[in-house]
């Protein structure tokens, strides 16, 4: 085993056709300043020295970094756009001690060539929020990008008020989005879709090199992948916000935490982003637009497929296909789970959906309903003494003794997959506040103390499962700025 310890940086993409990049350094920061960093990663990634600021504020380049800004394109809200990253510098991939391969990109780092009329800066509240709702994400056990640092530049950044800036170091297992492969299909350029699409198999799928039909094998993967992460998206109530098809990730990574938020009171409609006017994001619909962003990746693979479009086209709805059939299990398997049902029965899933409508209907809050099973404890769910509730609990209790496992058996489960805790919208707030506000970063440090083992139960937990105040306008979240 290689036990360097440090930077051991290489950059694989500028192999790929120079459309898919542009060099571009990070901008110069007036005073970096580390406000968080993430010792349990950089250890991951192999990085036990002392973090230095200045190379997570943009001013230094680390050793072995070669800078690039990414093309992509995407459909923003079904509209199709041409973007690349026009606030972040991808410094290169740093590999780790198993030869495993991570991106490592600075976001807020200045202007590149697709910042467009901006300033390629970001402020510091929104890349808190991003740290602890990737950390937590991590945490939840969902597949995500992670966050390494988060460093304030020292410089007041013109939003609708000055605000502080910062740089957040974003760690992935790539950058390569649904929006990447249809920039390269907008390149019209079949040698340079190949490379692409060669590229991100030999990073994602190996496997499937020698394969028959890498492209098709490639694709049904990447269904699989979206289909399993918006699958554990809904399990926790997690609503991205701004599934574009730039947002979705290859890999099958959560990336892209601008207004994101965890549901509170059980609702399938729940839309948290203020820009999300006709609720085209809002929980109930992430599995369906999962499928239509899959479509618009189909399209761009066409032409690899097969040289008969027709037939290419037949093959790409085959496998299309399959993506709702695979959510859907991946669903009904995590609430089986969440429900302490280790077997499967053909009234499992009319039952679950019981649960979901008295939920819905007794405003319920999401996480806190499980918590409260998971703890036997039906009393402090929102549906307690209601008859339609009794006489649920009468039918669950009864599915769970026509199984075999032990009662603590299901208790373990139940404690696995239902979190004892989120980052809850009012937490997360908090948080927020006191670091924008008092420069005091206590109270983000605690949170995603608690955060990084949302099944542990534990009693330091108990007081960030609290509600918060009942409030008269609903939560509010708005495009990372
Ligand atoms: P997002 O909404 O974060 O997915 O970003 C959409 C596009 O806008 C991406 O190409 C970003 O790089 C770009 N963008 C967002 N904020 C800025 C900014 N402050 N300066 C330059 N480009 C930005
Ligand atoms: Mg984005």
């Amino acid at each position: 085993m290689d036990t360097h310890k440090g930077w051991n940086l290489q950059q694989s993409y500028t192999k790929l056709p120079d459309a898919f990049y542009t060099k571009a350094n990070p901008s110069e920061v007036e005073k970096p300043e580390l406000v968080l960093f993430n010792e349990a990663l950089a250890d991951e990634l192999g990085l036990s020295t002392k973090p230095d600021p200045a190379i997570f504020g943009g001013n230094v380049v680390p050793e072995g970094a070669e800078p690039i800004a990414q093309a992509y394109a995407g459909h923003q809200f079904g509209q199709f756009t041409m973007l690349g990253d026009g606030r972040a510098v991808l410094l290169g991939e740093q590999v780790a001690s198993e030869g495993e391969r991570y991106d490592i990109q600075l976001k807020g780092s200045g202007r590149t060539p697709f910042s467009r009329g901006g300033d390629g800066r970001a402020t510091l509240g929104p890349m808190l929020r991003e740290y602890i709702i990737s950390e937590a994400m991590h945490g939840l056990g969902i597949p995500t990008n992670r966050s390494l640092a988060v460093v304030t530049s020292g410089e007041y950044v013109q939003r609708e008020d000055l605000l502080p800036g910062a740089v957040l170091t974003r760690v992935a297992s790539s950058h390569l989005r649904i929006g990447t492969f249809q920039y390269a299909a907008g390149l019209q350029d079949y040698d340079k879709l190949k490379a692409l699409a060669d590229y991100t198999i030999e990073r994602h799928a190996p496997e499937l090199v020698d394969s028959e039909q890498p492209y098709l094998s490639f694709f049904e993967k990447v269904i699989e992948r979206q289909a399993y992460l918006i699958a554990q998206w809904q399990l926790v109530g997690f609503i991205h916000g701004v599934m574009n098809t730039d947002n979705m990730t290859i890999s099958g990574e959560t990336i892209d935490y601008g207004p994101c938020a965890f549901m509170d009171t059980y609702n399938p409609k729940t839309v948290f982003s203020s820009i999300d006017r006709q609720g085209r994001y809002a929980y109930v619909n992430q599995p369906p637009i999962g499928a239509w962003n899959l479509a618009r990746f189909a399209e761009t693979l066409l032409p690899l497929f097969h040289e008969d479009q027709e037939k290419a086209v037949e093959m790409a709805q085959e496998a299309h296909a399959k993506y709702e059939k695979s959510y859907h299990s991946y669903w009904l398997k995590g609430m089986r789970s969440k429900l302490g049902m280790t077997t499967e029965e053909a009234q499992d899933q009319p039952l679950i959906e019981d649960l979901l409508e008295m939920m819905e209907k007794n405003e319920a809050d999401y996480t806190n309903t499980f918590r409260a099973l998971t703890l036997g404890r039906p009393n402090e769910t929102a549906m307690y003494g209601k008859p339609a509730f009794t006489n649920w609990y009468k039918q669950w209790q009864a599915r769970l003794e026509r199984q075999e496992s032990s009662e603590a058996d299901v208790r373990e489960l139940m404690k696995r997959t239902n979190p004892s805790i989120i980052p809850r919208n009012h937490r997360v707030e908090e948080a927020l506040d006191a670091a924008v506000e008092e420069g005091d970063f206590s109270v983000a440090k605690q949170l995603l103390a608690v955060l990084a083992d949302p099944y542990a139960y534990s009693e330091d937990q108990e007081v960030y499962a609290e509600l918060p105040e009942p409030s008269a306008q609903p939560y509010r979240t708005f495009c990372g700025t």
